[in-house]
């Protein structure tokens, strides 16, 4: 490690399309009622759908709890229907914001181009972006884990540079993990983020110490304590387990 650089813990509810407003509501509740039993310096974020974050930010604005975006365009306004822009989600108090999450590169076209764009967006928004890379099964099978991470991060880093990275955090979440309950085991996640920084390091060895990287794919409080016992890892992008604020907190306390 860069001497004096301390990154930030992060244990990050990715929502997806999920919750009434009634149960969106609860939620919210849930966590700023429980929020003070994580140490303070394990950083919570709560990721919602676009059309819950008023009420997101609203109930969590006096607590530690920080929110952000599942997705963002890459123009800052425009002729874009149905779009959401990163000044958008700065008006609503957003830190974060996914990009490139496994679920839109598959179901949005998301192109190693585009979703390029939308972190460039974020940053030129001063959110975060939390940037999703990760094999698929057949991928693994092949050997081409590595490959295939170095592909998702060198086509943002030609487009960004790696200078843009000094406020980003990087999510590895094999596809195969996510939503399947197969959380992958320890030892190689442990690799592959150690891989990550090593590749990071090469551009930038100050701006990789800083980089936040995070595992996700079905953490649930089982797996969390385990994974977390990894230096390496500052953290962990939580999908299903993140509806419920009783598991997500343990998640969160379990660095
Ligand atoms: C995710 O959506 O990023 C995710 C990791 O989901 P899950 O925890 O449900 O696998």
């Amino acid at each position: 490690m860069v001497h004096g650089v301390e990154r930030q813990k992060l244990v990050v509810g990715n929502w997806k399309m999920n919750g009434t407003r009634e149960s969106v509501l609860k939620l919210l509740y849930s966590l700023q009622a429980g929020i003070s039993t994580v140490p303070r310096t394990i950083q919570v974020v709560v990721l919602p759908s676009f059309v819950y974050l008023e009420e997101t930010e609203r109930r969590l604005k006096s607590t530690s709890i920080a929110w952000g975006a599942q997705n963002v365009h890459a123009a800052d306004s425009g002729a874009f229907t149905g779009e959401v822009s990163a000044p958008m989600l700065r008006a609503f108090g957003c830190t974060y914001v996914l990009v490139g999450h496994s679920e839109r590169r598959r179901y949005n076209q998301g192109s190693g181009e585009g979703i390029a764009e939308k972190f460039q967006a974020a940053i030129r928004a001063e959110l975060r972006p939390i940037l999703c890379v990760g094999e698929t099964c057949e991928e693994r099978q092949a050997g081409e884990t590595l490959p295939i991470i170095y592909k998702q991060l060198d086509e943002v880093l030609g487009k960004v540079g790696i200078a843009s990275f000094e406020k980003a955090v990087i999510a590895y979440e094999p596809v195969w993990a996510i939503g399947t309950g197969l959380a992958a085991a320890p030892q190689p996640v442990g690799a592959v983020i150690t891989a990550i920084r090593d590749f990071l390091s090469k551009k930038d060895k100050t701006i990789a110490e800083k980089v936040g990287l995070l595992y996700g794919g079905s953490i649930t409080r089982h797996e969390a304590s385990e994974l977390f016992k990894l230096p390496q890892v500052d953290g962990g992008l939580v999908g299903g387990a993140s509806l419920n604020a009783a598991e997500f907190l343990d998640i969160a306390r379990s660095f």
